[in-house]
């Protein structure tokens, strides 16, 4: 089997990549190790929720994938309300203010899975999706890659684009190093419904527990976010469910009246990943694969996406650039997506240890930030356009 591109990992990310690359003129193959779930046939909803950026919406779009998703089981988010840990300090962001129709989308896991992968389906002249299916072994050599798959079948590629998740199995076969860190703090994620409505607003509290975000699903909904210690996690998921839902609704300050739980509590485990290099010959990463960040900012998969974008437009525009394993080709996208990655990780990072700190003055300090940047509209503006895109 030859390629150009194999891509190893078909998360959202790896799998967007593939579709994005339908018009390259290129042959693709995609390496999933886990056969896509079909999607249940109930009203459950998934415990899996993200905040899809405008910017990302518009390109999944492009891509014919969001069409394919449930409409009304989309939430848009109009306005963000973010309170400090002192019970005052305050920070809102608005759709109308910002001169966008709305902020984000929530959207469920397994809706924007399906829909990316029944695309995948209908493009088989440029695409070979090889799935279920592991890779057992890669050989980097100067004019090709040559990978083995645990079946014994063997591929050659002219690069490897690695979208195999935070603990990428691809970025250690190819040596490169990372800087980590776990945060020693697991994400809860549980769905619950309402009793007042949530106006399409998302809310976060940082708290001196953790950051709760409770973000609007459809009708009298909402998803659940907890990013708090090991220990306090393991707590939460202890409770009886009605103690649960009275805890969630003292820590959320009663906003959305009395829960009730419908999708059960998960926990994960957060860490930081910063990967120092992006590129090496025959290698792109992409995705969590290339930067693992602290849910606070719900930015992961825009993340990911803003790389799939950056390198199916290098891509494109290679010109004369044949061999689209070629460092220089390459290192142009990572020249390009270390800004941004790095400015994310930063912001990310520095939140979580601002505002995982007992220090009482530090306390002060942040809530007065927050409640003053509330009063700059110019600085609050700049916030938000980097998280629109
Ligand atoms: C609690 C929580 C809340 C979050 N909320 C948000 C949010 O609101 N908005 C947002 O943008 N992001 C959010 N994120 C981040 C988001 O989940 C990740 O950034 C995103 O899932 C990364 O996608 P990916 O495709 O890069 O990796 P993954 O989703 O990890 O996909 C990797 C894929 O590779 C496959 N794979 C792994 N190894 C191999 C192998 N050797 N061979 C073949 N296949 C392999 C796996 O089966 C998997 O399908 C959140 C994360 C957490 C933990």
């Amino acid at each position: 089997m030859k390629f150009d591109i194999t891509i190893i990992g078909g998360g959202l990310v790896g799998a967007s990549m593939a579709a994005a690359l339908k018009n390259s003129g290129l042959k693709v193959a995609l390496i999933e190790s886990r056969e896509p779930s079909p999607l249940p046939q109930d009203e459950s909803w998934d415990i899996r929720v993200y905040a899809i950026s405008p910017g990302s919406a518009d390109f999944l779009r492009d891509q014919g994938i969001w069409q394919r998703m449930e409409a009304p089981r989309l939430t848009p988010v109009y306005d963000m309300s973010v309170f400090g840990d002192d019970n005052s300090s305050h920070i809102h962001f608005s759709a109308y203010e910002t001169g966008v129709a709305e902020l984000a989308y929530i959207v469920e896991n397994r809706q924007l899975q399906t829909a990316v992968w029944e695309m995948l389906q209908s493009q088989t002249d440029h695409l070979d999706i090889i799935c279920p299916a592991k890779c057992a072994a890669i050989d980097w050599q100067d004019t090709h890659v040559a990978i083995q798959l645990e079946d014994g079948r063997t591929i050659e590629t002219a690069l490897v684009v690695g979208a195999d998740g935070v603990n990428s199995w691809t970025r250690q076969q190819a040596g490169i190093e990372v800087s980590r860190h776990p945060y020693q703090q697991i994400g809860v994620v549980a769905n619950y419904s309402t009793e007042l409505s949530h106006r399409n607003v998302a809310h976060q509290w940082f708290r001196r527990d953790g950051v709760l975000a409770l973000l609007p699903l459809p009708g009298h909904r909402v998803s659940m976010v907890w990013s708090t210690s090991e220990t306090y996690a393991a707590q939460l998921k202890e409770l009886s469910v009605e103690k649960l839902c009275q805890r969630v609704a003292e820590a959320s300050s009663h906003t959305l009246g009395k829960l009730e739980l419908i999708t059960p509590p998960a926990g994960f485990p957060l860490n930081f990943v910063h990967v120092n290099n992006l590129v090496q010959q025959r290698l792109v990463l992409v995705g969590d694969a290339a930067h693992g960040i602290h849910p606070l900012a719900g930015q992961g998969v825009n993340l990911g996406l803003r790389d799939v974008r950056k390198f199916t437009e290098i891509i494109q525009q290679r010109g004369l650039q044949s061999d689209v394993g070629d460092f220089m080709l390459l290192r142009r996208y990572e020249c390009a997506r270390k800004e941004d990655i790095l400015a994310l990780e930063m912001v990310t990072d520095g939140l979580q240890k601002l505002f995982n700190n007992a220090n009482p003055t530090l306390a002060r300090l942040r809530n007065l930030g927050l409640e003053i940047t509330d009063h700059l509209p110019l600085i609050k503006s700049q916030l938000m356009q980097h998280a629109l895109g």
